[in-house]
């Protein structure tokens, strides 16, 4: 089994409650939903992190982005609003050492963060 926890969901040998699956990209539930909505999108290859994916291949981050736009919808909260967050790194927060996006929304959502 991969050593990286969102390999491992990728590849099936940990459960993911998985809405979408691309060729590319992936998005599951937060195990601990920090809003009504919030959805974890990642590349299934593994990257870093996000501005790692940026870097080496615009597109997959723009897959990236698409599948959020369209999981907000399908969720809802395309109209009423939402954030996308990509913690980067020890300072801005990053606990999987594996690109994700988040998708938060369902409840208003303060700024700044903590
Ligand atoms: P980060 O802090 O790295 O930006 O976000 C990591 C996120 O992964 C956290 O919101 C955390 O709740 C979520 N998470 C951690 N372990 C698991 C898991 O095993 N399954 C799922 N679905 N989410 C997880
Ligand atoms: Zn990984």
């Amino acid at each position: 089994m991969s050593e990286c926890l969102f390999c491992a969901i990728a590849a099936g040998d940990i459960p993911g409650d998985v809405l979408v699956r691309t060729d590319r990209v992936m998005a599951f539930r937060d195990i601990d939903p920090k809003a009504p909505t919030h959805i974890l999108i990642i590349p299934i290859e593994h990257y870093d992190d996000v501005p790692s994916v940026a870097l080496a291949d615009a597109s997959l981050a723009g897959e990236i982005f698409e599948v959020a736009a369209g999981l907000a919808a399908a969720e809802g909260i395309d109209q009423t609003g939402h954030r996308l967050v990509a913690n980067t790194g020890q300072q801005g927060g990053q606990t999987v050492g594996h690109a994700h996006v988040h998708l938060l929304g369902g409840r208003s959502l303060g700024w700044p963060p903590g």
